[in-house]
């Protein structure tokens, strides 16, 4: 019997790709039902003017007060492609940045899905002779159809495979396919891999580690591989990767973004005997959307991928990797401002399984929790196998006469090392030329006009020999003057050096070995530097580098490597710049000498006693990291405290003042415990025309954090001067200065 008042149907409560936090209602396509099991699933609605594709969030009954709610256009999933685990850690996610989540599940699906696109076939298309095509084998003629019965003779075969043997087999398929002789049929996409190949027998702490991580495989737990570099950490992912392969789950392995390399991904192949998946940037969206299905479908095992690869669903998860943990391109700069490892940790707990962090420098917040108890620490102490660890000796170049930044004694080292038919790395964190374009007769320095103000100037980058100009930060490009602007004087030098400078000296004091300059000027695409470094080989000569070269690719004759530049770093507002500096200093120390030959490390300074180098070279990373925590904690930084930052960017100061001004005001309201800074003028005031401020925030701890954001957004994001400006909340900022 019809109710009186009937209530309404349920409808869908939408996360859509906006900058709204909250969900939008709508009702099902015209003839369906919401239920439950719509969660997860992709759907397309009208947005104002716009298609969108959104995602169920929830399912309920209609907001009485809009009785007059948008059909959506079309359901685009019969099943959900978000759910378990990675929909509710998602979910977790949008709550701990403060972000939408419609934009978070858009972030975490890949491209191709995001839009739309249905969800991929994850299987490859073989050929395989039919009953009756088994019987008339023997009686075809000669010819093309033969040739690819003959072949199919021995079971299924690839249409990959066919491809590379059989010229033009397609018109002799469909021929056969026409007689009812042979057939298409799909086969999953995973089934070709090599038998694995056996690794070296693991060292006593290796093997410790080994057995710590297999002894706690039944649940999460999160644990601290902490090993110097050539310790044969891999080795030790190896070994759990293939425990969790033999008991039939999946594994995720997280490098940064210069670590995914072809020799990487080789070895992984090599050692675990299933087809291992790569996940980067270059991939197409196809590719990149078929992986992702095949992982949501179970039939993946084993993923090595950078950053966004920790939003891979993993239904039937056994392990998490994340490789030099300490790295900062695991945190995302803009848009969602996730950090991959921190999420990582959150699935693993989600999903039951062990996290390994590993590094030969680990951030001090992870080693915080290894003393806290919170990670169990595992420790690699020395090099594997043969290798010895390098010697390190300071330069001291204050008062020498410095060649484009290289001092005599330096020089002399390259050329010992040469002379020994060794390889030597110099390494240089600034590309370019040089860093400041200067009249001499003036003063007047090239600035960037898009960036600088008249208080705070930002300098182009002298690139292309001395004939060009660049800003790092906005892109912006000029040819250099022939003349100072101010002065009309001649006398325009190039200050300082940079990788393009240390190469022409180089070249010109060593002109019979090879010098080859590898930074993002000369290997733009992916695989350049793996062009370059292979052309390179073992041979005698020179590399020279920025950060792109201080890990990652083997270099077993690398026996000298040479630092210049550190005390730019020495002396830096940021307070993660020590911590910066001791992990490149170590990771870039650890390229010498990984094989036979022994190792050796110049660093070229003009503070040889400063008390970082100090540390660093007596007592090594730990002894750093523990007298930089100490500090931290009396200063209040992370991870003794708690931050988040608001960024905004306007054409006008006023504007961004406004809306940053408003901002503290509705976090002071909620009265939660709180220290704020700002608004203050960013680092970099001006970028690209835009004027820019931020302002921070900082709590003892994460709850009363959290509690002030969840207070007061709702208002910050109603205000009025939040229309005006661009403004974005990142929770655990890397990078405050
Ligand atoms: P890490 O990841 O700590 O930098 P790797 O796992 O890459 O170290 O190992 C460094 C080198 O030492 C590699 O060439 C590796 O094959 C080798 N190696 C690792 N473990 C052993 C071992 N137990 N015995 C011999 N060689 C090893
Ligand atoms: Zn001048
Ligand atoms: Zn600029």
């Amino acid at each position: 019997m019809p109710d009186a008042h009937p209530t309404p149907p349920p409808v869908w409560r939408l996360a859509l790709p906006v900058p709204l936090p909250r969900l939008f209602d709508y009702r099902p396509p015209v003839g369906e039902t919401a239920e439950p099991g719509d969660i997860g699933q992709r759907v397309r609605v009208t947005f104002g003017s716009r298609e969108l594709v959104g995602i169920v969030a929830e399912t309920g009954p209609a907001d009485a007060e809009t009785p007059e709610l948008k059909h959506a256009l079309a359901r685009l999933d019969p099943e959900p492609v978000l759910q378990g685990e990675l929909l509710e850690s998602l979910q977790w996610l949008a709550r701990y940045t403060h972000a939408p989540l419609g934009e978070v599940l858009a972030t975490a699906l890949p491209a191709a899905l995001r839009r739309g696109d249905a969800l991929p076939d994850t299987h490859t298309w073989a050929w395989q002779l039919t009953e009756a095509g088994q019987t008339a084998r023997e009686r075809l003629r000669s010819g093309k159809p033969r040739r690819l019965a003959d072949r199919l003779q021995g079971g299924p075969c690839d249409e990959d495979m066919l491809d590379g043997e059989i010229e033009d087999w397609r018109s002799a398929a469909r021929a056969l396919a026409k007689r009812g002789l042979a057939e298409r049929l799909a086969v999953p996409a995973v089934a070709h891999a090599p038998a694995p190949r056996p690794g070296p027998a693991l060292n006593a702490e290796q093997q410790a580690a080994v057995e710590a991580i297999l002894a706690a495989r039944d649940g999460f737990a999160a644990m601290l591989l902490d090993g110097v570099t050539g310790s044969g950490k891999t080795e030790v992912y190896l070994h759990a990767i293939a425990d969790c392969l033999a008991r039939g789950r999946q594994a995720l392995v997280l490098v940064p973004e210069i670590g995914l390399t072809p020799q990487t991904l080789a070895r992984f192949r090599a050692r675990l005997g299933v087809p291992v998946h790569a996940l980067h940037s270059g991939l197409s969206d196809g590719e990149r959307a078929r992986t992702w299905t095949a992982f949501a479908r179970g039939e993946a095992r084993v993923a090595v991928g950078t950053r966004s690869a920790a939003f891979l669903p993993l239904p039937e998860a056994g392990l998490i990797v994340i490789d030099e943990e300490h790295d900062g391109s695991f945190k995302q700069l803009d848009g969602i401002r996730y950090h991959a490892r921190d999420f990582a940790l959150v699935r693993g707990k989600a999903l039951g399984v062990p996290v390994l962090l590993g590094s030969a420098t680990p951030s001090l917040e992870s080693l915080r929790n290894a003393q806290m108890g919170r990670y169990s620490h595992l420790r690699l102490h020395q090099r594997a196998g043969q290798a010895q660890p390098p010697s390190v000796r300071v330069c001291d170049v204050r008062k020498r006469p410095l060649e484009a930044g290289l001092s005599p004694e330096m020089l002399e080292t390259i050329g010992h090392a040469l002379d020994a038919d060794g390889q030597v790395l110099v390494f240089k964190n600034r590309r370019g030329y040089a860093p400041v374009l200067l009249c001499h007769d003036c003063g007047w320095s090239a600035q960037c006009q898009r960036c600088s103000t008249p208080l705070q100037g930002t300098p182009m980058t002298v690139h292309g020999g001395g004939r060009r100009l660049q800003c790092h930060h906005c892109g912006a490009r000029r040819p250099a003057p022939n003349a100072c602007p101010d002065c009309g004087g001649l006398a325009l030098q190039p200050q300082g050096a940079g990788t393009e400078r240390i190469e022409e000296v180089l070249t010109a004091r060593f002109p019979d070995v090879p010098v080859l300059r590898i930074d993002r000027g000369t290997t733009q695409r992916r695989d350049a530097l793996e062009q370059h470094l292979a052309k390179f080989g073992t041979q005698r000569g020179i590399l020279v580098g920025t950060q792109m070269l201080a890990k990652g690719h083997d270099l077993p004759n690398l026996t000298l490597v040479a630092v210049v530049g550190v005390d730019e770093g020495l002396f830096s507002a940021d307070f993660r710049a020590p911590e910066k500096l001791a992990q490149l200093l170590i990771q870039v120390a650890g390229r010498a000498g990984r094989a036979q030959r022994r190792g050796e490390v110049l660093l070229q300074t003009h503070h040889p006693g400063h008390p970082l180098l100090a540390t660093l070279l007596t007592g090594g990373y730990h002894a750093f990291a523990e007298e930089e925590l100490a500090q931290r904690e009396m200063a209040g930084f992370p991870p003794f405290s708690h931050m988040a930052m608001f960024r905004a960017e306007a054409q006008q100061v006023e504007t961004c003042d406004a809306f940053l001004r408003m901002a503290r005001e509705a976090l002071q309201q909620t009265q939660t415990p709180l220290d704020l800074h700002g608004p203050l003028p960013a680092p970099m005031p001006r970028r690209a025309g835009f004027q820019r401020m931020q302002l921070l925030l900082s709590a003892a701890d994460r709850r009363s954090l959290h509690a002030a954001l969840d207070g007061a957004l709702p208002a910050i994001y109603a205000a009025p001067q939040a229309r005006k400006v661009r403004w974005s909340l990142d929770v655990d900022p890397v990078d405050l200065y």
